[in-house]
């Protein structure tokens, strides 16, 4: 999720490497440094945006022609200067860069501190560091490539030795990287935008593949040294469409980003005995063991999701859910005593209202989990254990890939409840867990339903209302399609259980009022099918979001959004991705600006 970026050629490389750093803050400010090789290594890195690392800079002339540089997103350890890439193995003399996870991090840095290695920092990343010096006799790229056969993960990574000035290496798994020539030098970074002052065209480096620039060029080659070819591109966006990959705004780069960010938030989470882990966690499993009521706090989309996840841990761990508005929470009282568990649930990790209830449920002695995706945000280091989303970074301000993540991120919370609790066998905890792991396929195929939504859309660009309906987990879902409207297209939309209707909101239902219904195969389909019929027998037009397979839905719904097939409880993922479209699709209609809505901010720190 980091912006990673090597230079070698014939001008000074810092400037180069400020200005391609500038151009993918987008991916990550949560610290930023640079390597620049000369006659030894001089490394600078400061928590923080991009100005701190450049005040740092700014009275230093730093010689050298070649270097690294990183923007960082942070996944493993807070946004600290000693958890700044880059990362130094003990010699001080090999420096590297990545962006992604490395799931095995644990093991390796294990393994290596038992070598004798000093290890100062928390991230995932500084193993790769060591262990390429413990492979360095003088030949970086034939220690990177063994380096490499210990890692498991995602990953591109760039590496540069004092002893091998003239030369950056660089690998790549899942994390994207490209090159490009400049008239001057070669660089290589992890999006295009770092590139456009000096080319157009650029190669990408694909799976599995290492490379090594030089002044003269890149030579691409197989993790195991056997020649081989990225994928040629030729970038004809400006700098703010490359920054967006293309996409017209950030909120639908981030919808089609969904797939990748839930396949990171799975992404080494499993033991190799099969068990789950948190990311943090200062609870003792007797600790665990002994809670008899859990509270959901958190406030808009996050309360969706927490919403979701209250169906979920019922269900696998038979504890009693209560969910509660953060803002609500602490004025109200809430029988809270050492037994309680409070799940936080906040993307920034910094929502004012969730904070304090965190601060709240503490003072009562509640224990607090968090579900987070910023790490070392204040929530993290107040809560008692966490699970990070590994979302990246969210620029559009409505929640579309964190609140999908989100929910994934509290099933995976859940079901480690379940494991400690033995509520579940560990088969069947394992059976849900490669049932997650289908997900980002389903979402991938899921996004294909845009044009389909896009014509509704256009269609009911101008109702004055929108009503969202839905059962079971289809109701947190149904709640989350209205306020996504309400956000961006600023028309009125109301989210109900579909069984609540008739209990007053159906005195909306006139002719043509458009009604979304979530009606995908689960165990309360039967009467989902019987609330749609009492709003189209008032003249509702009803859009039916249903499984894919569904033969029946086509009688009783005007539209039909077909959705892949999922496990009950995994089906608000899958359906979120057609009801976001549709708001994204009615507010472009009505000429919006979807990332920047009217009255929004994206971090809500004030009560
Ligand atoms: N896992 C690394 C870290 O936490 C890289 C993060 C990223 O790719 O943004 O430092």
């Amino acid at each position: 999720m980091c912006g990673i970026i090597g230079y070698v050629g014939s001008e000074p490389a810092l400037p180069i490497l400020l200005d391609g750093l500038r151009r993918l803050e987008y991916r990550g400010y949560d610290s930023a440094g640079v390597a620049v090789v000369n006659d030894g290594l001089t490394v600078v890195r400061r928590a923080g945006k991009m100005e701190a690392l450049e005040k740092a800079l700014s009275p230093l002339p730093i010689a050298g022609s070649s270097g690294i540089g990183h923007t960082r997103w942070a996944t493993h350890g807070g946004p600290t200067d000693r958890n700044a890439h880059p990362h130094l193995d003990c010699t001080g003399r090999i420096a590297v860069v990545h962006n992604g996870i490395i799931e095995n991090f644990l093991d390796l840095r294990e393994r290596l501190a038992a070598e004798g290695h000093a290890l100062d920092s928390e991230t995932d990343t500084e193993a790769i560091a060591h262990l390429i010096e413990a492979a360095y006799d003088g030949d970086l790229v034939a220690a990177v490539r063994a380096a490499l056969r210990h890692l498991q993960g995602a990953f591109s990574v760039a590496v540069v030795s004092a002893d091998e000035p003239g030369l950056v290496v660089a690998a790549k798994r899942t994390s994207p990287l490209i090159v490009g020539r400049a008239g001057h030098g070669t660089l290589l970074a992890s999006d295009p935008p770092a590139l456009l002052p000096y080319t157009r065209e650029m190669v990408h480096v694909l799976d599995d593949q290492l490379v090594e620039i030089t002044a003269d060029g890149a030579r691409i080659t197989t993790f195991e040294g056997a020649p081989a070819e990225g994928e040629s591109i030729h970038v004809d966006w400006d700098l703010v469409a490359a920054e967006k990959a293309g996409f017209p705004d950030f909120m639908l780069k981030e919808i089609f980003e969904q797939p990748d960010a839930v396949a990171d938030t799975l992404r080494g989470r499993t033991l190799p005995d099969g068990r789950l882990t948190l990311d943090e966690l200062r609870l003792s499993e007797e600790e665990l063991r002994g809670i008899d009521k859990v509270f959901v706090v958190a406030c808009g989309s996050a309360f969706h999701a927490g919403l979701v996840a209250k169906y979920a841990i019922e269900h696998w761990t038979r504890l009693p859910v209560e969910i509660e508005i953060a803002s609500e929470f602490r004025y109200r009282d809430p029988v809270l005593d050492r037994d309680t568990l409070v799940l936080a649930v906040s993307q920034s990790g910094e929502t004012i209202d969730t904070l304090e209830a965190v601060r709240y449920a503490k003072a009562q002695r509640a224990k607090v989990m968090a579900v987070v995706n910023v790490v070392g945000s204040s929530v993290a280091r107040e809560a008692d254990a966490v699970v990070y989303q590994h979302a990246g970074l969210e620029v559009g301000v409505c929640a579309t890939k964190t609140f999908v993540t989100q929910m994934v991120a509290l099933k995976l919370l859940a079901l480690y409840l379940a494991q400690v609790r033995a509520t579940m066998f560990p088969e069947e905890v394992a059976a849900v867990v490669r049932q997650m792991r289908t997900l980002p396929a389903a979402l991938r195929e899921a996004l294909g339903l845009r044009e389909q939504v896009a014509g509704i859309a256009r269609e009911i660009a101008g109702a004055p209302d929108v009503l969202f309906i839905g059962r079971h987990v289809g109701y947190p879902v149904a709640l989350e399609g209205a306020l996504k409207l309400k956000e961006i297209s600023y028309v009125h939309a109301e989210g109900y259980p579909a069984g609540e209707l008739k209990h007053g909101p159906i005195a909306l239902v006139e002719e043509g009022v458009p009604v979304v219904a979530v009606a995908t195969q689960c165990h309360v389909y039967p009467k989902v099918l019987s609330n749609i019929q009492e709003v189209k027998a008032r003249g509702a037009r009803v859009i039916a979001v249903a499984s894919a397979g569904d033969r029946d839905i086509a009688r009783h719904a005007g539209d039909v959004i077909f959705v892949p097939r999922t496990n009950e409880l995994l089906a608000p993922e899958v359906v979120s991705i057609p009801l976001q479209l549709l708001a994204y699709e009615v507010a472009k209609t009505r000429g919006l600006d979807v990332d920047r809505p009217r009255n929004l901010a994206k971090s809500v720190t004030v009560e």
